[in-house]
């Protein structure tokens, strides 16, 4: 059973309804809310039992056992400590009158491997045969402890999830604390002008939870209540770094990025899916597989896109994330997603995707690797939200094992093999470098094109890019020859690197459609 992202109306539909029935059938349900966030929870929780009037809630740890008191709002105790935890969860049992108990941090100590057998037993009990007077045991956990829940009562526990919260809500948010500082600050506001700037705010605010939106957003405030601009900086300075430093992504600058040469039928698709990448559910654009060699312009593509369908453009180094702290990885990655799933509409570039999938040192990181790229797997089909992924492989080896699994079709919409240049690619690559900068432009292209068969793209920028280096260092213009000589010092490498992608190539023909005009050989 997948875990289900519930918007929050939903989520406390659902706990509304599950308490219900266990009422009615005097029964123990169990419902695993995860959430970055567990303030929030809990008081979404609190929300269920104020407006849905006769839900009792309790909140049991081992330090205490408290009961929501609707009228104050407020907790209060109404039981001891209780040192054990499965003594703790068997208090559950003589609750009068049920309702809601949350219990935090305990799906760790049910795991299989290495927890306690009396805990999951207890529950298992109480799911199966204990009736009571309608009781809805809320685990309330972080994202990865859902790895802990025992196999033998998983299909009993509904999963829910409390999502990062959207821009939509975050610009909610932003104007209650804008209206607020300057009311604590006795100063006069301007409603049309909080409704215009909390949108960009907001953006600053993508990927934190509620709790920490709002810290930032008042330390952003706190010099100046006034100063908007000064406030919009420091937000978009501090997402950068956080999305950099702790989840490895990057914002690609999208506004001057050129169209790649020769890649036309890839572009053309990519373009007409344009709608379907803002699309959410079953039937959104889920994102492209490029297979090929390096340097041949699927970076350059998509930023490109981003910029034809005017969507931000991720790029998200999974490589260098699973290179960050062990434990911490598989935290990461479970952030990582919930924030791209933030940030959508999104398009999420993720370069060497199959780079998780191989398996070295695969003892040492005690089954990290497998349970990220497992999870890598299962949030490209399983996510909702329009994050549309463009990645790309260049290594058979890794792609021949998780090549059936990897490019099943409800994870990529399609699969497009990025080989280097044709001849006519090859010519406006020249012409495009060199324009300005040659005498005889079209003439000297055409002959360059004629010579540089198997060359990359990156590696005709290159030519280019020495050629007018060594012009520049002789106090000379560019001619021809400089261009000749560097195309053959150049070779032997290009060569050697289009020899090593022969098999990729071979792969990519029976499973790939070309992403653009190729010679006819
Ligand atoms: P990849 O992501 O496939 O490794 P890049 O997009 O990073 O390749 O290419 C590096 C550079 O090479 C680009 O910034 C661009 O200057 C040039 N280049 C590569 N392929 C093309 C192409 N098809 N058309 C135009 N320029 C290209």
């Amino acid at each position: 059973m997948a875990t289900e992202t519930a918007r929050i109306p939903e989520l406390m539909d659902i706990l509304t309804r599950v308490y219900r029935a266990a009422a009615v059938a005097r029964s123990v349900r169990a419902c695993l809310l995860t959430s970055r966030d567990r303030d929030f929870a809990l008081n979404q929780l609190k929300r269920v039992s104020a407006e849905q009037s006769g839900i009792p809630l309790y909140h049991y740890s081992t330090s205490s056992r408290r009961q929501f008191q609707r009228e104050t709002p407020n907790w209060r105790t109404c039981g001891g400590s209780v040192q054990d935890s499965c003594l703790l969860l068997q208090e559950t049992r003589g609750l009068r009158g049920g309702g809601i108990v949350v219990l935090e941090d305990m799906l760790e100590l049910m795991r299989e491997n290495g927890g306690r057998a009396d805990l999951r037993q207890e529950l298992a009990y109480q799911l199966g045969e204990h009736r009571g007077d309608g009781v809805v045991l809320v685990f309330l956990e972080a994202p990865e402890a859902e790895r802990h829940l025992p196999a033998m009562i998983a299909d009993q526990v509904i999963r829910l999830s409390v999502p990062y919260p959207r821009r939509d809500e975050l610009e909610g948010l932003c104007r209650e604390e804008v209206a607020a500082a300057l009311r604590d600050a006795r100063q006069p506001f301007d409603v049309d002008q909080i409704r215009r700037i909390a949108p960009a705010l907001a953006e600053g605010l993508v990927g934190l939870t509620r709790s920490a939106a709002r810290d930032a957003l008042r330390d952003a405030l706190a010099l100046d209540t006034h100063d908007f601009d000064g406030a919009l900086l420091r937000l978009q300075e501090r997402k950068r770094m956080q999305l950099s430093r702790e989840l490895q992504m990057d914002v690609l600058r999208t506004e001057d990025a050129g169209e790649p040469v020769g890649l036309d039928y890839l572009v053309d698709f990519l373009r007409i899916h344009g709608a379907g990448m803002r699309r959410s559910g079953r039937d959104r654009a889920r994102g492209v597989l490029l297979i090929g060699p390096p340097g041949t312009g699927k970076t350059m593509l998509a930023k490109c896109i981003g910029k034809i369908v005017e969507l931000p453009v991720v790029e998200f180094r999974v490589s260098s994330l699973m290179n960050s702290l062990l434990g911490e990885t598989e935290r990461r990655f479970q952030q990582a997603f919930s924030v791209l799933e933030a940030l959508s509409p999104v398009l999420c570039f993720i370069d060497e995707i199959d780079k998780i999938f191989s398996d070295e040192g695969g003892e040492r990181t005690g089954g990290t690797m497998s349970r990220v790229s497992g999870a890598m797997l299962s949030w490209l089909s399983e996510n909702l939200h329009p994050v549309y992924v463009i990645a790309t492989s260049n290594s058979l080896k890794r792609m021949g094992e998780i090549g059936s699994t990897m490019t099943r079709s409800e994870r990529f919409d399609s699969l497009f093999f990025v080989d280097v240049p044709s001849r006519e690619a090859r010519r406006q690559i020249f012409v495009h470098q060199l324009s300005n900068r040659l005498n005889g432009l079209e003439i000297v292209a055409a002959d360059l094109a004629d010579i540089t068969d198997r060359f990359s793209g990156a590696d005709l920028v290159s030519v280019v890019k020495h050629a007018r280096a060594r012009a520049d260092a002789a106090g000379q213009s560019l001619t021809r020859e400089l261009l000749v000589r560097e195309i053959e010092r150049k070779r032997a490498r290009a060569e050697a690197l289009y020899t090593e992608f022969q098999p990729l190539r071979a792969w990519g023909r029976l499973h790939c459609e070309a992403a653009g005009p190729t010679d006819t050989l």
